[in-house]
């Protein structure tokens, strides 16, 4: 490497360690779940996507290892040349059915499915229009395609409404959203959406990524949530949040654009196919999501009362209805000294500062799961308490 990219580097480095940026990287010495090692001390754990605790269910785990001994370890290929197995066409029409779409066609994680699925639908003359808060993967998949991009305040329908006024020389257009916004764990407008898409003629794709297998009445998500099943075109998920925690993902929806994908989608016709033990352990999960899910009642309890037994406390909490609770600090140097306090109290949460959210809004995510316990929940409570406290924040 030349001196100057070297100095450059470094330099890079060294700003973000002394602006207290740097991500750190905390090894755990256990699998996921609602207690784990960090280090080898063992802390609980509100900061993973396990939203149904199913990270380290048996009968995932089972199923995993049982897809493993029947379809292999891996394909070797991608899906068109000679990587598609009845296993892969299996769980593609139980998504399928679980999210009542016509098709669906899965990926190596839903960062790919996003970023294939704006550049084959739309080109120069089309329009995608986007919510400010969106994932950074559908920022990167709108990158990727030519067409007019439009940017909307966040859930702020009259903009939106304004950008579809605007766009409305363009041929196609595409309204993309996240179902759960990850930091503020919000759910998107989309009956307001898709009523403004049905009356401008527009398509709708929903990122259900933070509420797939959990939200809904039945668990299916903001789609059936919000009650507009059959008026989103498109849904992005990914099966490495509430869905097990492995990875992969996938585009479920009309079959028209589901065929479509299946010719021009350039992540799935260029990168590998999904491995067996992924593919037959998300179908185990879908069973449990199919049948009772019991899971996913106690992941809306613990949150609730999660959020009530904070409000009492004091603390300022960002409202909402999903298992994302964000603590507001606002300070960034505040919000990370409170995250390191909590986990030396053996609660593992992460403080979030800008880029990742707006500058002074500083936040301490804490995330509910189906597997925490009524004593989890207090204790994290007491910690958040005792260190407020001490920090002169309550
Ligand atoms: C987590 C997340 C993704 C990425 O999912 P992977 O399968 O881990 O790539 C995409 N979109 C949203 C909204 C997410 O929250």
């Amino acid at each position: 490497m030349n001196e100057t990219v070297r100095q450059q580097l470094q330099a890079f480095l060294a700003e973000q360690e002394q602006r207290g940026l740097l991500k750190k990287e905390r090894v755990l010495t256990s699998s996921q779940s609602r207690s784990i090692e960090v280090a080898g001390k063992k802390v609980l754990n509100f900061c993973a996507n396990n939203y149904l605790g199913l990270s380290d269910n048996k009968e995932v785990i089972q199923a995993a290892k049982d897809a493993m001994d029947r379809w292999g370890y891996g394909l070797s290929s991608v899906r068109f040349i000679c990587g598609t197995q009845a296993l892969h066409k299996q769980l593609e029409k139980r998504i399928s059915t679980f999210l009542r779409t016509d098709d669906t066609i899965l990926f190596s994680s839903c960062f790919d499915a996003n970023g294939a699925l704006f550049e084959p639908l739309l080109g120069e003359g089309d329009a995608v229009i986007s919510d400010e808060l969106n994932h950074a993967s559908i920022i990167d998949g709108i990158r990727l395609c030519k067409a007019e991009r439009f940017r909307y305040k966040h859930s702020d329908m009259n903009d939106l409404k304004e950008c579809l006024q605007q766009s409305r020389h363009c041929r196609r257009r595409l309204i993309a959203t996240d179902g759960v916004f990850s930091m503020d764990g919000d759910v998107a407008k989309l009956a307001e959406i898709c009523a403004l898409a049905k009356d401008f003629d527009a398509l709708v794709m929903v990122d259900d990524s933070h509420a797939t297998g959990y939200l809904g009445p039945t668990g299916r998500g903001t789609v059936e949530l919000c009650g507009v099943e059959g008026q989103v075109d498109l849904i992005t998920t990914t099966f490495g949040k509430a869905c097990g925690g492995a990875s992969g993902g996938c585009i479920s929806g009309n079959q028209l654009l589901i065929d479509l994908y299946r010719q021009r989608a350039r992540p799935y016709l260029f990168s590998n196919t999904l491995a067996p033990a992924i593919c037959g352990g998300t179908l185990k999960v879908l069973d449990i999501l199919e049948q009772d899910n019991p899971y996913k009642d106690l992941t809306m309890r613990n949150a609730k009362r999660f959020r009530s037994l904070m409000e009492a406390a004091g603390f300022d909490l960002v409202k909402g209805e999903t298992a994302i609770v964000p603590v507001m600090v606002y300070d960034e140097n505040k919000a990370v000294a409170m995250a390191d306090a909590l986990l030396e109290r053996g609660i593992y949460v992460i403080g979030f500062c800008y880029p990742v959210v707006p500058q002074g809004r500083a936040r301490i995510r804490v995330q509910l799961s189906a597997v925490h316990t009524q004593q989890d929940i207090e204790t994290a409570v007491d910690a958040f308490v005792s260190v407020a406290k001490e920090m002169k924040l309550l």
